[in-house]
């Protein structure tokens, strides 16, 4: 037999993570990865075209103006900032930093996937906590947790689901989770929630050091392209994570593009207006026609098809008519099909296509 390098043992069984498709042709309408339908502020593409002469030039490391910028707008102290390539990078970074064998962390049923592949690939054991018709479980979550359990992941809103848990029940979580776990807020989507009892959890780092807030430039700011994210947690957490970053992790073009985005809160607002005013009507809309649609409060939404079978009938209705979903199936969620709320056309072919599916399924 030949002899081949072998890959550490928990690398050999990793699933890799299967992103949402894109879709062929141009024509294709991508309602798979929760992008913003409005793009990005237009303030960025003048200033990132002129940057191109500095390619040959490393970014600053450390995204210190980004920082600076992130420390203003919010009220925190820059120490306690780091910024990263997507919020993805954190998440890893953090099991890096803190995870070893015989360590497990603690997640949601249907919680986000990047938790646990990054967890299992530093060897770590991983452990769900079932929900409650969709929403992250408290007293499930706690139950999880041992003496091993270094991290406690906790998406909110959560993805795929679209739901999220009020600051109040944040607090008590944290409460009761140990002072050697470290709680993680990913706020992805917290900008597109209007609901009045929800936090991102700012104040629960500043007071505590076993809480880290995750945000993202690739949601709401409409900056995927350029895998930006940030992290808000005690100095403490903050260097460690930094002890396990590659130097110039962010590059120029994402670090600028960030600063310029924080400054345009009109292109945010007028994006979070986009998004509530359509996520309403499609709720209202697909309800309507009988679908089971789970209350989001971010920028999509999950439909219960009740079947795999229907759920896979479904995506490939959709995919004919042009429009790209995704398929839930390894987030235990086999009957759904999550769909990111589009441009008010894309969506009025998500209704006019689920009204045929209906009426000839
Ligand atoms: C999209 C998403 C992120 C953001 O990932 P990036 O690496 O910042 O692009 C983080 N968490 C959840 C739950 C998400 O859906």
């Amino acid at each position: 037999m030949a002899v081949t390098p072998v890959p550490s043992p928990h690398i050999e069984d990793l699933p890799q993570y299967i992103p949402g498709t894109s879709g062929e042709g141009e024509e294709a309408i991508k309602l798979s990865s929760n992008e913003n339908p409005l793009g990005a502020s237009p303030n960025i593409a003048t200033e990132l075209a002129s940057m191109a002469e500095k390619l040959a030039t490393y970014p600053e490391d450390g995204s210190p103006q980004l920082r600076a910028a992130l420390a203003a707008k919010y009220g925190l102290d820059i120490e306690r900032i780091i910024c990263s390539a997507g919020s993805d990078e954190v998440f890893r970074l953090l099991c890096h930093a803190y995870l070893a064998i015989g360590d497990n962390i603690v997640q949601t049923r249907h919680g986000f996937s990047m938790y646990h592949i990054f967890a299992r690939g530093f060897g770590a054991e991983i452990r769900f906590a079932e929900e409650t018709v969709y929403s992250a479980d408290i007293e499930a979550i706690l139950d999880q947790i041992d003496d091993q359990t270094k991290i406690v992941f906790l998406a909110n809103p959560n993805n795929p689901t679209g739901s999220y848990l009020p600051y109040e029940a944040v607090k008590q979580l944290h409460a009761r989770i140990p002072e050697n776990t470290l709680l993680v807020l990913d706020g992805a989507y917290a900008e597109y929630v209007q609901a009045n009892d929800y936090a991102a959890g700012i104040e629960l780092v500043s007071a505590h050091e076993n809480v880290i807030m995750t945000r993202t430039f690739s949601k709401i700011h409409g900056l995927a392209a350029l895998r930006i994210g940030w992290a808000y947690a005690s100095r403490q957490v903050i260097g460690n994570l930094n002890k396990v970053r590659s130097p110039f992790n962010v590059n120029a073009f994402a670090q600028a593009a960030a600063m310029i985005s924080l400054s345009d809160q009109n292109f945010i607002d007028e994006s979070v207006r986009h998004n509530q005013k359509e996520l309403v009507r499609m709720t209202e809309a697909l309800t309507q026609l009988g679908y089971d649609i789970v209350p989001s409060v971010a920028n999509f939404y999950l439909i219960d098809f009740h079947s795999e079978k229907t759920a896979n009938n479904a995506f490939d209705a959709l995919a004919t008519a042009g429009l790209i979903t995704r398929k839930v199936a390894s987030y235990g969620l086999g009957n759904h099909l999550r769909i990111t709320v589009g441009t008010e056309s894309a969506n009025d072919k998500v209704i006019a296509t689920l009204k045929k599916f209906k009426e000839t399924a």
